[in-house]
């Protein structure tokens, strides 16, 4: 009896000291910080050339396309378990391809564009428009939306009520998204991160395509927008935010007031963490290049804040690799990578593919290329008779 006793005490004691092991451990790994990596990527200014081809010259290319950075992303994704995918603007005007669509009625039906038809294949979280999304008017433009498979967001853009007042005043696209992200840190849990995403667009637009915005929307000074939204993306409780900005790292020429609306500007938004930027047709870090004041080629930093951007008709995938670290229930950004990667490698003055075409894309498309060459042949036709 007495033995039983005692055996079953030790059992106790050796449980007691497992479970007290136990406890000091979940308490060690709580104190620990969780490092979470997560990599943010960008496309911009697509402008409809979707497959890797030359219209002007009537060949393929490996320059630029769609169909080429589209490998390029899938990769970046199976590289890093943590991504998220975003477009900065300027889809759906600018390619023959993208003419013939617009020429075309059947899209006020119900197909799909072939941009969208593209870029639903490669999962986006979210992306915002640019200037020339508004080229062909607003019912084209929101019929075309509705093919995207991921929400639009703009914050700048709003509807024209024709007062002064501003607090009735409405937008146009919901300005801001807050996306639940899943991650899995560096220890293999998972974690949820609230990432806040605003868009921004340069207010030159509405001069430029004066004939679509006229009595229908306004744009707002960038700066000032974000100013007023950013705070209340922190209170619905994002961790992170991240700034699609349609607009260079210069305000646009003959725009008054040139202040507060280009990318320099907006890093200096208190609470925005990331610049996701475009429609200079740019690229942003260029590898050795210095300068100017607050612009840091070398980590990827605008004033401080990791930024990219990612070039023009796909030649190029903005990456940003950032390492989070939670601290006291708040995400903090430890340390950060922007890198714009070309789809070409140029080796003793030859350019070599990185990629190659995403073949589903040009399966997806064939249809509408070649009814686009058959497009320009006619109007080639027309252009002759005239
Ligand atoms: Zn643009």
């Amino acid at each position: 009896m007495k033995k039983k006793f005692v055996f079953i005490l030790s059992i106790a004691l050796i449980l007691f000291i497992q479970i007290g092991a136990k406890q000091i451990q979940a308490k060690s790994t709580n104190i620990e910080e969780s490092i979470v990596k997560l990599r943010i990527l960008e496309t911009t200014d697509i402008h409809s050339y979707l497959l890797d081809y030359n219209y002007e010259k009537r060949k393929k290319t490996i320059e630029y396309g769609f169909n080429r950075v589209a490998s390029m992303i899938l990769q970046a994704k199976r590289e890093q378990r943590n991504t998220l995918l975003f477009d900065v603007g300027d889809v759906i005007k600018g390619s023959p391809l993208a003419e013939y669509v617009a020429s075309s009625p059947m899209f006020y039906s119900n197909d799909i564009h072939p941009a969208y038809k593209s870029m639903n294949l490669l999962g986006y979280d979210a992306a915002t428009v640019g200037n020339h999304e508004f080229n062909y008017g607003l019912d084209f433009l929101v019929n075309t939306l509705m093919g995207a498979d991921f929400p639009y967001t703009n914050a700048n853009i709003y509807v024209d009520d024709r007062n002064d007042y501003e607090q009735d005043d409405i937008h146009f696209f919901q300005p801001y998204l807050l996306l639940d992200k899943e991650v899995v840190n560096e220890n293999g849990k998972i974690e949820k991160i609230k990432v806040g995403v605003i868009g921004l667009i340069t207010p030159i637009t509405q001069v430029w395509d004066k004939e679509h915005f006229e009595n229908k929307l306004i744009i707002k000074n960038m700066r000032k927008t974000a100013e007023e939204i950013v705070p209340q993306m922190k209170i619905e409780g994002a961790d992170l935010i991240i700034a699609l900005v349609h607009a260079g790292l210069y305000s646009d020429q003959d725009y008054r007031p040139k202040s507060g609306n280009n990318v320099r500007d907006i890093s200096r938004v208190e609470g925005i963490d990331v610049i996701l930027y475009g429609h200079s047709h740019g690229v942003f870090p260029v590898k050795g290049e210095k300068g100017p004041k607050g612009v840091n080629h070398e980590k990827g930093l605008i004033n401080g804040i990791p930024s990219v951007q990612a070039g023009n008709w796909g030649n190029h995938l903005g990456i940003i690799d950032l390492t989070l670290q939670k601290k006291k229930e708040k995400w903090l950004i430890k340390d950060s990578k922007s890198t714009a990667k070309p789809i070409i490698r140029i080796i003793k003055k030859k350019k070599i593919p990185i990629v190659s075409p995403l073949p589903q894309i040009e399966y997806i498309l064939s249809r509408y290329q070649q009814e686009t060459m058959e497009y320009m042949n006619s109007k080639q036709l027309l252009n002759h008779l005239d």
